[in-house]
């Protein structure tokens, strides 16, 4: 890998991408430990300024022009401009829904004190205008308000006009939503129509320190690997956050940002979508992700049959059952219940892991859960990494004797 140093910003997004650590920056530039490097290709792809080449051809007239575009913009965030990360405001008729407030914790914890960020928050639609002062008291500097009585929640096609066109006047850096079901449908399309990246359903956000580019984590390739994403040619950068994974704001502020109201700009539009009824779904009533404490069940609990000592433990202690992804498939418990990658994020103040192994694609849903205790026959499964008190035995004869423990006030 060759390094263009006249092209080089020394931002080290290259470093951060690299996946056998072969970069480093000196503080001005980047350099490649070659005896490391396995010419994955990973930096120069990543590279705003195109200054990573896999050969020393002569480059291409437009990749110079575009490294100093980038370049010169690249500068321009880091001195002149804050950098503006935009939060999009999810509700259904003026009541917020809690992933909003993840996101815009989210947003704070890119932020921290710093004044050469802004933190913005769209509101759209029927409704929007009583939420200006609740999403101020969680920290938001300026509000975009598009309270429009005639557009429901769930018109995603006219918010997506409405939206993308706020987005290339006030042309965020940064614009972050949760990956629920309306963000899922709906950060897709606005992407798509502002020719932007997105990256969905992540897990942890960070920021160069110097061209304050996002990056964003996710578990990719199954859950296999941790995968880092930067959206490096394109604005704003938009990524859905899983949901209960990031901080919620603080609401303990006083309402002191701006409101910049869109309202009257935007006609009346016709969806393509009418509502026909609303039914309550019986199975989504029940929000493992809000239980405060969870037993969780995993293979090692043999059968079905074996259950109502799981029942027994949660009752006991006053828990919610989670399972493992196996459980579910069998048919054992709901789908509700699993916790993980492709189930539900959860973070009790006490979870209890039975027969659990601990694979990364069940972890990522409960390893910021506050107290983790793991019961597991096999002293080297990977669940005794993130427990605070392992019990290393058969859950068969654990179980009973903590529910007797407890029972008798021995605990
Ligand atoms: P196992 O890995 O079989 O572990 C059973 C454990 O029980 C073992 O550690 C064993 O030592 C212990 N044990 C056995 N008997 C006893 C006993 N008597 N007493 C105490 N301990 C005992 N999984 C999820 O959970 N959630 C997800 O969201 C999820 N998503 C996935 C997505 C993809 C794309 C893929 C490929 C997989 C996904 N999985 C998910 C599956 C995941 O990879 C693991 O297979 C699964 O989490 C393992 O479940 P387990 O721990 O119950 O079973």
């Amino acid at each position: 890998m060759i390094i263009h140093e006249t092209d080089c910003s020394g931002c080290g997004i290259c470093r951060s991408m690299c996946p056998v650590e072969a970069i480093s920056v000196n503080g001005i530039v980047a350099v490649i430990d070659d005896e490391r490097c396995m010419e994955c290709g990973f930096c120069a792809s990543s590279c705003p300024n195109k200054a990573i080449r896999q050969d020393s051809t002569e480059w291409p007239e437009e990749d110079k022009e575009t490294a100093a575009n980038n370049s010169a913009a690249a500068d321009k965030i880091s001195e002149h401009r804050p950098t503006v990360i935009c939060v999009y405001i999810e509700h259904t008729g003026g009541v917020m829904n809690e992933s909003s407030y993840e996101a815009i914790g989210a947003a704070r914890s890119l932020t921290g004190e710093s004044d050469s960020f802004k933190i913005a928050a769209i509101i759209a639609g029927n409704g929007s205008r009583q939420l200006a002062g609740e999403v101020m008291r969680c920290g938001v500097d300026e509000i975009w308000l598009l309270d429009l009585d005639w557009l429901p929640f769930y018109a995603e096609d006219v918010l997506t006009r409405i939206i993308a066109d706020v987005l290339a006047r006030r042309q965020p850096d940064i614009f972050l939503g949760g990956a629920t079901e309306h963000g899922r449908s709906l950060f897709p399309r606005i992407a798509a129509k502002l020719g932007t990246g997105l990256c969905a359903d992540c897990t942890d956000l960070s920021l160069e320190p110097v061209t304050r580019r996002l990056i964003i984590t996710r578990p990719a390739l199954g859950g296999g690997v941790l995968a880092r994403i930067v959206i490096p040619h394109h604005s704003p950068q938009m990524a859905t956050l899983k949901e209960r994974v990031f901080p919620r704001a603080d609401r303990s502020g006083h309402p002191a940002g701006m409101i910049l109201d869109f309202s009257d700009e935007y006609p009346v539009m016709q969806s393509v979508y009418t509502l026909g009824k609303r039914i309550l779904q019986e199975g989504k009533r029940f929000k493992l992700g809000q239980a405060d404490s969870i037993v969780a069940v995993g293979r090692g609990i043999g059968t079905a049959a074996n259950l109502p000592l799981i029942h027994k433990l949660a009752g006991t202690i006053g828990a919610e059952i989670g399972a493992t992804r196996p459980l579910i498939d069998e048919g054992w418990l709901e789908a509700s219940r699993q916790i993980g990658q492709t189930g539900v994020i959860v973070k009790p103040s006490l979870y209890i892991a039975c027969g659990i192994s601990g694979a990364l694609q069940h972890t990522v849903g409960m390893d910021k859960s506050e107290m983790i205790i793991a019961i597991n026959s096999d002293a080297g499964a990977p669940i005794f990494q993130y427990a605070d008190y392992g019990i290393v035995g058969d859950l068969f004869r654990v179980i009973p004797e903590f529910i007797h423990c407890i029972e008798s006030g021995t605990f």
